[in-house]
């Protein structure tokens, strides 16, 4: 059986930055990219806070280039989905796309974390028929149409800018009476002729014959029933938060309430020695490209002084 060194899972910021220090330190780390090669950065457009880049850069282009420069200095970036783990034992094993089974002294999680839904059901019957969680992947179907995207935060609001391009209409349906993004995204929301915001509002059902043809909302949890309403939409984005993509792990390494993974203090160490965590798996609260890049980084070096010491 094959046995690797430093085994990384994941290629968002967090797997391509731990695989370009692990490389370098010469531990020879074989990556596995998993379905959504190049993370969840990929269904965004273009990244404009990520440091080095003063104009801005398109996600896909940014990810690419840490896919380079992984490369470049010797990591081993394979496609496959590690399908189970063995935490139990050192080392560890692996299974990956339910056939091949390799072994790892060392673990680094960056699993990242999955886009959530409401949880109607109406979602999924209407997924692919105008229900869909990246407005950057599926705008381009609604272009002169009438959408609406729900969620108040940062990419709720970058959704709604991104569909105000292409689209007629853009509603942002909103639960609270404000809109938790920052003041800058908040400002071009506004400055939007086409973006209307409907605040206080809860979507409770979809409907539509073949595809989507609107959503049934209803006003301050139904206080009042002349306030509601149903808006004719053709396209229905989601973008309400992350759920942290930790269901291997379940059972065998310290969680919190959420799911995230627990790390001991600024390190990356996790309840399981040689198991270590970056980026959003591990992260509830910044959940930025830099923050899951720098966490990359600090997984390599504890990885690396990990194995020094157990040699
Ligand atoms: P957030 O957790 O910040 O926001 C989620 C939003 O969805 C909130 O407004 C929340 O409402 C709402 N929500 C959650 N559940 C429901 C529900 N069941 N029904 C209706 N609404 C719901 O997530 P984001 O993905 O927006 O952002 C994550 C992080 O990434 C943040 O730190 C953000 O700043 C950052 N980011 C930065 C960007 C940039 O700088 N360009 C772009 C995108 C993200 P409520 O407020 O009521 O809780």
């Amino acid at each position: 059986m094959e046995r690797v060194k430093c085994l990384i899972i994941g290629s968002g910021p967090a797997g391509y930055t731990a695989g370009i220090y692990a490389a370098r330190a010469n531990l020879h780390p074989v990556l596995y990219e998993g379905l959504q090669v190049g993370g969840q950065l990929t269904t965004t457009t273009v990244i404009e806070n990520y440091p080095g880049y003063p104009e801005g850069i398109d996600a896909n282009e940014m990810m690419e280039q840490l896919r380079s420069q992984a490369l470049r200095f010797g990591t081993d970036i394979r496609s496959g989905s590690v399908s189970s783990v063995d935490l139990h034992t050192r080392p560890f094993r692996l299974i990956i796309d339910g056939k091949e089974e390799l072994e790892a002294d060392s673990l680094i999680i960056a699993t990242g974390a999955t886009a959530r839904y409401l949880g109607l059901d109406d979602e999924q019957k209407y997924r692919g028929k105008g229900v869909s969680v990246c407005a950057t992947c599926d705008g381009f179907f609604f272009r002169k149409k009438k959408v609406a995207v729900v969620g108040g935060g940062d990419t709720a609001c970058e959704e709604a800018l991104y569909l105000s391009q292409l689209c007629e209409k853009v509603y942002l349906i909103v639960r609270k009476n404000y809109l938790r993004a920052s003041d800058i995204m908040k400002k071009r929301v506004a400055e939007k002729d086409n973006i209307e915001v409907l605040f206080e509002y809860n979507t409770t059902g979809l409907f539509g014959e073949q595809k989507l043809e609107g959503a049934h909302l209803v006003y301050k949890k139904g206080e009042k029933d002349e306030e509601n309403r149903d808006l004719p939409i053709d396209g229905f984005f989601l973008a309400i938060g992350h759920t942290p993509n930790t269901s291997l792990f379940k059972g065998q390494i310290e969680l919190d309430e959420n799911g995230y993974i627990v790390t001991d203090g600024i390190t990356t160490l996790t309840s399981v020695e040689g198991v270590f965590a970056a980026g959003d798996v591990a992260d509830p609260r910044y959940q930025q490209a830099i923050t899951a890049a720098a966490s990359g980084c600090k997984a390599a070096i504890d990885a690396e002084q990990f194995l020094n010491n157990i040699n």
